[in-house]
């Protein structure tokens, strides 16, 4: 059976200490769960703290954004060969707080993804639409356009796994996580995608949005859910712990 993968993304939350208190009481129930993982993504200053703290666990650190670039000029950017040495092994790319809050674009957002693949981190590609696209009726080309820049750039042979993750843009922190069905439905939209992609037809697709241990079992039920990305649940210590509870029993 493949494992589900529970992504904490803590945003720009937490301090050294919360957050090492945090990742230390996680690391013994990283090594209990048979069914899941738990990869955790801090905040840029945090990263070293969080390695530290789980070396000796299962959980896997990653970073909230990387960029498309080996090194440079690029005042405020983080590079994949940093984030590996600070103890990264995967990045998110795309989050809707990068494409709405700072306008990334969707081709940036795939640069980004492309570029962290070749440099040996793996990718949590983010995808989702908005409120006024989904009541346009767009959400299905929303998410197609998304991927469709990544799939330009993708290289053909990298090593790393791509891994998506489906956040609807008005599910992201608003407490209202999209329905089993509107999961569903847009899981499989993106499964059938990725199967016209010779080289990405297994990439395992997460739900993001809202996810919380009252909802976390109903959702990764559903066969095409390989996970969660999971922002304010993440930083409860007895969210994860019931979260991964309910994640086990699936
Ligand atoms: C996220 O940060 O990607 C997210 C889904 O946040 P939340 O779980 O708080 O909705």
């Amino acid at each position: 059976m493949t494992k589900k993968i529970l992504v904490g993304n803590w945003k720009m939350n937490l301090l050294p200490t919360s957050a090492k208190d945090l990742t230390s009481k996680l690391c013994p129930l990283s090594k209990k769960v048979n069914n899941c993982e738990i990869w955790l993504a801090p905040a840029a200053p945090l990263i070293s703290t969080v390695a530290l703290a789980a070396a000796q666990s299962q959980i896997k650190v990653g970073a909230q954004n990387v960029h498309w670039k080996e090194s440079g000029a690029f005042t405020g950017e983080l590079s994949a060969e940093m984030l590996r040495a600070l103890g990264c092994s995967f990045a998110l790319t795309g989050h809707s707080e990068r494409r709405h809050i700072f306008h990334e674009t969707a081709q940036e957002s795939a640069s980004r993804a492309a570029f962290a693949l070749t440099q040996g981190l793996d990718v949590i590609f983010c995808v989702g639409e908005t409120i006024e696209q989904r009541k346009s009726g767009l959400t299905e080309q929303t998410v197609d356009q998304q991927l469709s820049e990544l799939f330009k750039l993708l290289p053909q042979k990298c090593g790393q796994q791509l891994l998506i993750a489906y956040e609807p843009v008005w599910a992201i922190g608003s407490g209202v996580a999209a329905t089993i069905q509107d999961i569903e439905l847009v899981h499989r939209y993106i499964a059938n995608k990725l199967a016209g992609t010779p080289s990405q037809t297994n990439a395992p697709i997460l739900y993001g949005g809202s996810v919380s241990p009252e909802n976390i079992a109903e959702i990764l039920s559903l066969p095409l859910v390989a996970g969660a990305l999971i922002g304010g649940a993440s930083l409860s210590f007895d969210k994860w712990s019931s979260m991964l509870d309910k994640a086990e029993a699936c």
